[in-house]
């Protein structure tokens, strides 16, 4: 039986579980987390501990401590980083330009097809690395720049491969529906045939993947095509989620509503009626403040209406190489302060329990016991110090199914 003992802990910040009190932390009075078998067993004072014979003993030293960070929209699997790309797009050249280029989604998916499993899990684990690192305990992961059955296929085993071999959990997602590839520009409907026909059953018969997402976005799906596509993928059992109202309004938040998505994400052009619509609705609304930063988005998602009319909100990077190239959930804390108004509590609490729902997850995301202990022990005096002194790693210790997988910025095992 693996237990853990972790004493001296100066502070701590969880949400409740089970979302109660949302965007609100509760700050307990402990100063020791006992774990067993990876699970949370009991936080209390040591003054009150239990008798926890044969643990392994860790030493906060004063670090604070909460759940591990939950990155829940991620693209961290593709063959090459595009760089060359920023800086045409920093020299002035829009999205669109790059993408007529040969730059853009398109690029990745060339590079991906001359790539094999290992050389896609070779490249992706120092990104892991740096995540686990920063706090990150579990990670979605997105196929999307394969485009054809091999293709996604590929990429989804690339995860499954990287999942069972990296600490940190990734959960699969299937993005055929991430662009139309070169070949189906002129034959939309060829394309979608080949998901709904083809790539979905392929897809949910290997067991690679846990849900479909699809980019819904002007020029690229519209919200009749998205529905067709992810209508399929719940025929195959697969849960859904939606790239949605990032660019236009197209209305992908409320298609996301109306088919019991897990998250519609993005959402800077959603309307009022949209907000209205997911606050009513299980679906999560999806905050990636790190692309919209990227992309110099000039509006945001309004999360303050969404908050106030009960719509639960999560946090992630969108971690990718074309329009977020941070695997770093510090970064999103910091750029969901500044450019979302929120808190530093709120932030957290998005970035933990929201994000836990946004992967339809119950057993991570708040320090109680029966948790899994996936834990961040900070290097800071309190929680309101994380978004706000930003750009440096605060993460101290972390720990994953309650072993040490972190130490000050590197991966120790
Ligand atoms: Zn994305």
């Amino acid at each position: 039986m693996a237990r853990l003992r972790i004493r001296n802990i100066g502070w701590a910040a969880t949400p409740s579980a089970g979302l109660e009190n949302p965007y609100t932390l509760r700050r307990p009075a402990i100063d020791t987390v006992l774990v067993e078998n990876g699970t949370i067993f009991w936080a209390g004072k040591s003054s009150e501990q239990p008798d926890f014979p044969g643990a392994e003993d860790l030493d906060a030293e004063g670090r604070g401590i909460t759940p591990g960070l939950i990155d829940f929209h991620a693209h961290p699997v593709f063959a090459a980083t595009r760089e060359a790309e920023f800086e045409l797009r920093t020299a002035g050249a829009s999205y669109t330009e790059i993408a007529a280029a040969g730059g853009g989604i398109l690029n990745s998916v060339k590079r991906v097809q001359d790539e094999t499993v290992d050389g896609l899990c070779d490249f992706a684990r120092p990104f892991l690395d740096n995540a686990l690192a920063h706090g990150t305990t579990t990670m979605e992961a997105k196929s999307g720049y394969g485009l054809s059955t091999d293709g996604e296929l590929k990429l989804l085993k690339a995860i499954a491969e990287l999942d069972r071999t990296h600490p940190l959990d990734l959960l699969p997602t299937f993005l055929g529906a991430h662009e139309y590839p070169l070949e189906y520009r002129e034959n939309h409907e060829g394309y979608l045939k080949l998901l709904t026909d083809e790539m979905i059953p392929a897809v949910a018969q290997s067991g690679l993947a846990v849900a479909a997402d699809i980019f819904c976005e002007t020029g690229v799906f519209s919200v009749e095509e998205s529905r067709r596509v992810l209508t399929a993928a719940k025929a195959h059992g697969l849960a859904v989620k939606v790239h949605a109202d990032q660019l236009t309004p197209l209305g992908g938040a409320k298609l996301a509503a109306e088919l019991g998505a897990l998250s519609a994400d993005h959402i800077e052009f959603i309307d009022d009626e949209g907000v209205d619509i997911l606050a009513s609705s299980g679906t999560v609304a999806g905050l990636l403040p790190v692309a919209a930063h990227f992309l110099r988005m000039h509006e945001d998602p309004p999360v303050r209406a969404m908050i106030e009319r009960g719509a639960i909100c999560a946090l992630a990077t969108d971690f990718n190489p074309g329009s977020a190239m941070c695997e770093n959930m510090q970064m999103a804390l910091h750029l969901a302060a500044i450019r979302f108004r929120v808190t530093a509590e709120e932030a957290i609490w998005m970035a933990t329990a929201g994000s836990a729902k946004a992967l339809g997850l119950s057993d991570r995301g708040a320090l109680e016991p029966g948790q899994r202990a996936d834990l961040v022990l900070w290097n800071v005096p309190s929680p309101a110090m994380l978004p706000y002194h930003f750009g440096i790693n605060h993460a101290g210790i972390v720990v994953k199914g309650g072993r040490v997988v972190a130490r000050n910025g590197t991966r120790v095992q």
